[in-house]
């Protein structure tokens, strides 16, 4: 009843034609040359009018008249398939219109008709009886039985690619198969119609590209292989103000310029293509164009055109650059204030480091010269203090400071002065100073210095700032120097009288001599006739008062003897060096000296007078530093030296930059009462030596190589021994010391 079969061939139905074509000759049965010639005729024109661009309908229509025009009892129907998959019938010229009306927009379904059925599978559909044929559709089957239409034999439409554009089908007016006519026709049909379809839609499409391609917003430009413009679209006309005329047949050298042009053409030569930046100035100020432009080729890869594509980047350059600007003026504005704010950090960072070593220098400051800052408001007492208070105070630091608390550690002796000075800073503003004494709670004594000056804050009020300074340390240091300044003027009293006794001896002498002249004079009147009693109780009242004179001289002797002898002692030598260079620092920097020193680690203990040989080193420092008084071309420079010396002695050596002594001095020195200063007394080295020597040294003096002189004592560290060794005692022997 029915079939689908594969390519069609003859079946022998009775023939009103036996259609042939040279397109294909071996399968179709031969025919009449007359049948041929016609169908060939047909074809033709066929052909001729889509050559000629005529309508697809119009085609289509002109090709199914022909087809019907070719066998008895036949209708035709072209159709093609829409993009949607939906049959489209486009020519049924004998078939009632409302056949085509039902068909349009069926979708490519196999059960609905035998066109859909063709379309959906690709093969020719044959329905032999639509009556009897089960697989269509009611709606189907009724329209054709109403226009009595009895057989359907529909054919897929190919393209070139082997894809479906559309069916042809034949209605027959009874029920059969295609006889080989039919076939024949059904072939040409087929062909000629995919043609016509294929070709409409090329040209559809083509005629979409011109039309994307004219109202396209991006300048396109065609040219052929000699660079003569042959194409511009609007917006190329609009981008180069170039009408057509003006432009077709001419050079891109008339919108880019010969050099430009030139350029791109050696290299759209050599590569098909060209991608760049050109100026034109076409519209009198010059625009920066950013062209493509790609070779179109053919089948046998021959360039065919040119197509360029141009955009006008000028201002999108110009925005690109601004914003190039912008941003280079942004980062250079961020770097500036970047740095500035760098400096700026490090400038706070670096008053903050200054600060912080500022505030350490003034903690250690005040640590070491045991100074503390305070500030008293006095309407609110308000006391702050620093750091260096609370440690002088003893209090924790987290204690609120008050008059009383402050008064609870003043030395209850000295409260009342301190009472009376708060009262009075209350009422005048002027500034005070004063002294006074801590009693700290273990009992010790503190003595503090205080000075306060007054001022006014911001608001007016009086506010005194001040420092209190322990000063215990030198209170300690003064009573400890004028001690032992008291103790040198003992030894100097003492160690003087070797050399006062000559001057003693020379005051004792003279009232002696007076004595024994007055009393030979007195005896020499008594004896006399008659005896001078009153001139010899004269003389006798004179040598009563040169007695008395010597007795006072006597005395004053006594006196000097009255203290206590020096007792050598084992001693340190550097040690009491460095106490009588702390009592002479002031002086000599008061000469401005210079002292530096050189002392021998691990020095033997010397025996010796420890305040005898201080009064030695203080003469050498004395001397020294008066020597240089009068120098004012070179440092002031004191070296002191202590040193290990040969036969296990200790030597001391004062190096001076001072005047120095002539060589002709140098055995003067060490005389009693030889001076060259003016308020000189001569007697200091006379004394240093007699020290020394007593302690079984030696002092003497030598020039510089350079400026000044050393004065030099050496004295043996084991004196004991060499005392005993002297002496002949025996220490260890009890029996020869009772001896
Ligand atoms: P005075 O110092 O009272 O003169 P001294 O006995 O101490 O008595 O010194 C005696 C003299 O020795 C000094 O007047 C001085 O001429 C000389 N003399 C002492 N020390 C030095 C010295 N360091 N440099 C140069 N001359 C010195």
């Amino acid at each position: 009843m029915y079939r689908i079969t594969g390519p069609i061939q003859s079946s022998g139905s009775t023939l009103k034609n036996r259609p042939h074509t040279s397109a294909d000759v071996s399968h179709r049965p031969a025919l009449e040359q007359a049948a041929v010639e016609r169908l060939h005729a047909g074809e033709t024109k066929i052909l001729e009018m889509i050559a000629r661009g005529k309508l697809l309908p119009e085609v289509l229509d002109a090709l199914a008249r022909f087809i019907e025009s070719q066998a008895d009892g036949i209708h035709c129907s072209i159709s093609f398939v829409d993009g949607e998959f939906r049959i489209r019938p486009t020519s049924a010229p004998t078939l009632p219109s409302e056949y085509n009306g039902k068909l349009d927009g069926v979708p490519i379904f196999p059960y609905i008709g035998p066109c859909g059925m063709a379309a959906y599978m690709k093969r020719q559909v044959i329905s032999e009886s639509i009556e009897a044929d089960d697989r269509w559709s009611d709606g189907f089957r009724s329209l054709t039985r109403e226009h009595g239409l009895k057989a359907c034999w529909s054919t897929p439409i190919f393209d070139s690619q082997g894809s479906v554009t559309g069916t042809f089908a034949i209605f027959a007016e009874c029920p059969c198969v295609p006889t080989a006519l039919h076939s024949h026709l059904i072939e040409i049909a087929t062909r000629l119609a995919g043609i016509a379809i294929e070709r409409q839609r090329k040209e559809e499409r083509l005629h979409l590209y011109a039309e994307v391609i004219s109202r396209s917003t991006e300048a396109v430009r065609i040219s052929d292989h000699d660079d003569r413009i042959a194409e511009q679209n609007a917006a190329h006309s609009e981008m180069f103000g170039l009408t057509d005329e003006e432009l077709k047949g001419q050079s891109s050298a008339m919108i880019f310029g010969e050099e430009q042009s030139a350029r791109v053409r050696a290299i759209q030569d050599e590569n098909d293509q060209f991608n760049g930046e050109l100026v034109t100035t076409t519209h009198g100020h010059p625009r920066l164009i950013d062209v493509s432009v790609f070779a179109v080729k053919d089948h046998d890869k021959k360039t065919v055109c040119y197509v360029a594509l141009s955009r006008d980047v000028t201002e999108k350059r110009k925005a690109e650059n601004a914003l190039k600007d912008s941003h280079a003026a942004l980062e250079s504005l961020v770097a500036q204030r970047t740095a500035a704010l760098q400096q700026a950090f490090d400038k706070s960072k670096r008053a903050e480091d200054e600060l912080r070593r500022s505030e350490a220098f003034l903690a250690e400051g005040q640590n070491l010269g045991r100074v503390g800052n305070f500030s008293w408001l006095v309407e609110t007492n308000e006391i702050r203090w620093s750091e260096q208070l609370y440690r002088t105070f003893e209090f924790e630091r987290e204690v609120t400071v008050t008059l009383e608390l402050i008064g609870s550690r003043v030395h209850p002796e000295d409260l009342p002065l301190m009472n009376d000075m708060i009262e009075k800073a209350q009422h005048a503003a002027s500034d005070f100073e004063y002294a006074h004494r801590l009693l700290m709670p273990d009992g010790s004594i503190k003595h503090m210095h205080l000075i306060a000056h007054a001022s006014r804050d911001r608001e007016g009020r009086l506010e005194y700032i001040g420092a209190v300074q322990d000063v215990t340390q030198r209170r300690l240091s003064e009573e400890a120097l004028s001690k032992a300044r008291s103790e040198l003027a003992r030894v100097t009293r003492i160690t003087s009288l070797g050399v006062l006794t000559a001057s003693i001896a020379h005051e004792v002498n003279q009232p002696l001599l007076g004595i024994i002249t007055n009393a030979s004079t007195c005896l020499r009147m008594l004896s006399a006739d008659p005896p001078n009693v009153d001139g010899a109780r004269e003389t006798a009242r004179r040598t009563i008062r040169d007695g008395n004179r010597v007795s006072d001289v006597i005395s004053r002797l006594r006196m000097l003897y009255s203290e206590k002898n020096p007792q050598p002692k084992m001693m340190d030598l550097n040690e009491a060096t460095r106490e009588v260079m702390s009592l002479s620092l002031s002086d000599l920097q008061r000469n401005q000296v210079i002292v530096r020193h050189e002392f021998a680690e691990n020095l033997h203990p010397i025996t010796g007078d420890r305040v005898q040989l201080q009064q030695v080193i203080m003469n050498l420092l004395r001397n020294a530093s008066e020597a240089m008084a009068t120098v004012n071309d070179r440092a002031r420079e004191l070296l002191i030296r202590t040193e290990q010396d040969e036969d296990d002695c200790i030597r001391l050596s004062v190096k001076d930059a001072g005047v120095g002594f002539s060589p002709q001095t140098t055995d003067k020195l060490f005389d009693a009462f030889f001076t060259t200063k003016s308020h000189g007394m001569g007697i200091g080295l006379s004394i240093s030596r007699s020290i020394i020597e007593a302690h079984h040294g030696r002092l003497w003096a030598t020039a510089n190589d350079g400026p000044g002189a050393t004065f030099s004592f050496s004295i043996p560290c084991r004196l004991e021994a060499l005392l005993d060794a002297e002496s002949g005692v025996n220490r260890a022997d009890p029996t020869t010391n009772a001896a």
